[in-house]
């Protein structure tokens, strides 16, 4: 079977670069090129730290997505940068698989729309670790047992959205299953603004921010007289792509946009 042409873009970031080393390793993909913002006409095997492929890289997104010919495009970028690159990618008829977090809701419901229109697959994940999906998974499944709960995520400080994708589709699993109702005490007062986090549907998400963080997240249930708590870490970027390699397989049959890595598992 032929590889799968792919275009990386962020390919200097932490995640784009452990990406590459992925597709580097992986016979069943080639990297055909990359969307940076430097380096133009550079090759990515001349930048220092990066593998040794031989893919060019551009600056201009737009002349990149419209001028190769690519299968896919993994996109590691920033929210405003991802959503331009994943739009370009579908009207170009690639397939985008987006690690970047940070797309609103209204961003989600217009690419879903643009693919449905294409029929052009596409794989949005908040988080490729197996293990973080299947965290959100069983907290959805405590949910239906333990209606209280808070959310506290852990990231390196050069993360730029907060909450993280991954917290937001973990509450927005839990909502499916509990009733929404506000926690804590009804007369609670923050002398400190902030310090009961983020509201979502009445339950609480805190956002940590410190370096030598990677990813991490627990989700902490109350009931009567016990707490249950479901955590994972990412110790290193590796763990995420596994999940990239897997949606970057599975995008080429779909027509649709997929969101979570969950709905690619079974
Ligand atoms: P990072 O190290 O800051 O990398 C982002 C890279 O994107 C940088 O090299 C940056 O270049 C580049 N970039 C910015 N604008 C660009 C553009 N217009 N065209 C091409 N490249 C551009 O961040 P990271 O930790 O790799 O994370 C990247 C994204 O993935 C973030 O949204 C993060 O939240 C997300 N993430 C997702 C998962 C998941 O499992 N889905 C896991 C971890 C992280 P400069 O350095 O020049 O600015």
């Amino acid at each position: 079977m032929n590889p799968i042409k792919v275009i990386v873009a962020g390919p200097r970031g932490k995640m784009g670069s452990e990406a590459l080393r992925m597709i580097e390793k992986d016979q069943s993909f080639e990297l055909v090129a990359c969307i940076d913002r430097k380096n133009d006409g550079v090759k990515v095997k001349d930048i220092e730290g990066l593998p040794s492929l031989d893919a060019r890289i551009y600056t201009d997104a737009e002349n990149c997505l419209a001028s190769v010919e690519a299968d896919v495009l993994v996109d590691l970028t920033t929210p405003e940068n991802g959503y331009k690159h994943t739009k370009l990618a579908i009207e170009n008829k690639i397939r985008p698989v987006v690690g970047t977090t940070g797309f609103t809701e209204e961003q989600l419901d217009e690419l879903s729309a643009l693919c449905k229109e294409r029929e052009i697959g596409c794989v949005i994940a908040p988080n490729f670790a197996v293990g973080a999906v299947l965290m959100m998974q069983f907290s959805k499944w405590a949910a239906k047992h333990f209606p209280d709960v808070e959310i506290i995520e852990k990231h390196h400080d050069q993360k730029l959205d907060a909450p993280s994708g991954t917290a937001i589709k973990t509450a927005q699993l839990i909502k499916e299953e509990r009733e929404a109702h506000k926690q804590g005490h009804q007369d609670e007062d923050e002398t400190i603004e902030g310090a009961r986090g983020a509201e979502f549907d009445g339950m609480r998400i805190h956002s940590m921010r410190l370096p030598g963080l990677v990813a991490h997240q627990e989700v902490i249930f109350g009931g009567l007289g016990q707490t249950l708590t479901i955590k994972h870490d990412s110790i290193n970027r590796e763990s995420f792509m596994s999940g990239v390699k897997l949606a970057s397989e599975r995008v080429m049959d779909l027509d649709v946009l997929v969101y979570g890595l969950e709905h690619l598992l079974d």
